[in-house]
């Protein structure tokens, strides 16, 4: 029986994995639109993900990522524009993420209406794109790792992820970076706030971004204080401190030089290697618990779930017993 009547007569559908492989070769001989059909299975969780990801797995592992992070208003997505045009001085190939974390939503809004952002929009060099986890299980914990996959087997240099939003997720995201740049501003107080959230911890580099507004440099002068008072390990990496504006671009190339640094030091202290199989840790944890959701959770009304629940609230079995049983047979 034909699946629809568009496609009546025609031959059988090409397998997920010839189409994966197609879309892939495609995204990475820079067609942008494959590109953007990649990040939206990673969204909604397609079923074609499986084999696309068996797809990229040998061309990736060689981009660098950015994260910034901070407040709204620091000016992540201004700071953001002036790197993306640091690096395509170098010739970089450079893709920008922009992950909400608190939002079920999803497209260009995010972006599309960030001026700044639109000097790169004709670039070739560069791919710019808003995400959120929009019905993928496991959430932006599953989604992001995947998405950053796809971009560094796409070919980018660089992939700077930018994080809306605030909170204990943001934190989260900002750990798949490599390097990972918290950015203060004057008149926001949040130099205090960042040290609550716990922001602090996951510093690579400080940014205090407006410098050329009034108060600047007490921003500054409150985050050595800070850093000075924090242990670090020796040999280990000390947060530097630098300040710029990203309109005026003042500031701009020290940050860039910085990032190199941070770069070196983590090839050359094993702390990469380190870093990214603890992500990969967490991102295989991730996987497997989502998946491990889907197979428990069945159809409402229908799965062994609802069963053995009807059995526990009915005091007939004990909560532990009814756990045991089902992971043993999802795992059947
Ligand atoms: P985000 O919400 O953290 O992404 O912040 P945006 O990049 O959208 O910037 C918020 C506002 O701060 C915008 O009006 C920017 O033009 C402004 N802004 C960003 N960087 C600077 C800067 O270096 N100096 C000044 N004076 N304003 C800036």
């Amino acid at each position: 029986m034909p699946c629809c009547s568009g496609c009546r007569g025609r031959p059988k559908s090409v397998p997920a994995d010839s189409r994966a492989s197609a879309l892939v070769a495609a995204a990475r001989d820079g067609d942008a639109r494959s590109l953007a059909r990649l990040i939206s299975q990673v969204e909604n969780g397609s079923a074609e993900l499986r084999p696309v990801m068996r797809a990229i797995t040998p061309f990736a592992g060689h981009a660098r990522v950015v994260g910034l992070t901070g407040s709204p208003g620091v000016g992540k997505s201004t700071v953001t524009a002036a790197l993306v045009g640091a690096y395509r001085a170098l010739e970089l190939r450079v893709a920008v993420l922009a992950v909400d974390p608190t939002s079920p939503f999803t497209g260009g809004a995010l972006l599309g209406d960030r001026v700044r952002m639109q000097d790169h929009a004709i670039d070739r060099g560069v791919f710019i794109r808003s995400m959120a986890s929009r019905g993928h299980l496991g959430g932006l914990a599953v989604a992001a790792p995947q998405a950053l996959r796809i971009l560094d087997a796409a070919g980018f240099d660089v992939i700077c992820v930018e994080t809306v939003g605030v909170g204990q997720a943001e934190v989260e995201i900002a750990s798949l970076a490599d390097t990972t740049l918290v950015i203060t501003a004057p008149g926001m107080g949040d130099s205090i706030q960042a040290a609550k959230a716990g922001i602090l911890e996951i510093a690579d580099i400080f940014l205090v971004n407006k410098s050329d507004r009034p108060g600047a440099q007490d921003v500054v002068r409150d985050l050595r204080n800070m850093v000075a008072m924090a242990r670090y390990s020796e040999g280990g990496w000390k947060p530097p401190i630098v300040s710029a504006s990203a309109t005026t671009g003042e500031g701009i190339d020290e940050l860039a030089g910085r990032l190199d640094q941070h770069w070196e030091w983590l090839g050359k202290s094993g702390e990469r290697e380190r870093r990214r199989l603890a992500r990969a840790r967490e991102e295989v944890s991730a996987i497997a618990i989502a998946e491990m959701r889907r197979q428990i959770g069945g159809l409402p009304g229908q799965s062994r779930l609802d069963e053995l629940a009807g059995q526990v609230a009915n005091g007939k079995l004990d909560p532990y017993s009814a756990a045991d049983e089902l992971i043993g047979l999802s795992a059947s």
